[in-house]
Parts: C-alpha cells; sequence; structure tokens
C-alpha cells in the first residue's frame, strides 16, 4: 500500500495516485495520455503524483524516483533525472534483495 502521506524536513508530501498526470500546458498541446510520465513530483506543491495502474516493480521505482526528487529538492543536492532514476532502480534492487533491511533500519532509529 503506497502511503498517503510523507513526513520530511519538518513537512508533509501528500501522495496522490491518480491517471490524470496531464498538466493543463501538456493537455493543450496535445501530448498523447499513453505517453505520459508515469509519476510527478512538485517540490511548490509537497505532493507527489503516481500513475494509476503500473505494475509493482514500476510502481516501486516510480514512487522512490519522485521521493528522491522531494529529497534532492530539500538538501539542494542537485542531482539530474539521470542520477535519481540510476539511484532509485538502485535503491529499489537493494531493498528487494534484503527484505530486512527496511525493518531493521526503522527499528535502530534513536
Ligand atoms: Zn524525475
Amino acid at each position: 500500500m503506497i502511503p498517503t502521506e510523507l513526513k520530511f524536513l519538518g513537512q508533509t508530501i501528500t501522495v496522490h495516485v491518480d491517471n490524470d498526470l496531464l498538466t493543463e500546458r501538456e493537455k493543450q498541446i496535445g501530448v498523447d495520455p499513453d505517453r505520459m510520465c508515469c509519476g510527478i513530483a512538485s517540490e511548490s506543491d509537497l505532493d507527489i503524483r503516481l500513475r494509476e495502474g503500473m505494475d509493482p516493480t514500476r510502481e516501486r521505482r516510480v514512487f522512490i524516483h519522485e521521493v528522491l526528487h522531494h529529497i534532492d529538492d530539500g538538501f539542494g543536492i542537485g542531482m539530474d533525472e539521470r542520477q535519481i532514476h540510476t539511484l532509485s532502480t538502485g535503491l529499489d534492487l537493494m531493498i528487494q534483495g534484503n527484505p530486512d533491511l527496511a525493518g531493521f533500519l526503522v527499528q535502530r532509529r534513536s
């Protein structure tokens, strides 16, 4: 289940899942909905929007990708899309390959 809210740096990021990720501009210029992106992170609106109906692997990686955009913005890192994409894939592979990892990290918080 995708979380509907994420706490980060004292703020709350809202997560939405829907089928309409086209921006008004994309609608005006007639972008094909089948070619639209799978996720959008808006640092100004403090939200993440995910396309509905993705397969589980793609959904996890798009979710991590959009979370990384917020982390990147929050810390002013300046990663490009390739770096964010590679890191999201790597984090997903690490977590999926080590199912106890997430639980361990949560237990070890002080
Ligand atoms: Zn991106």
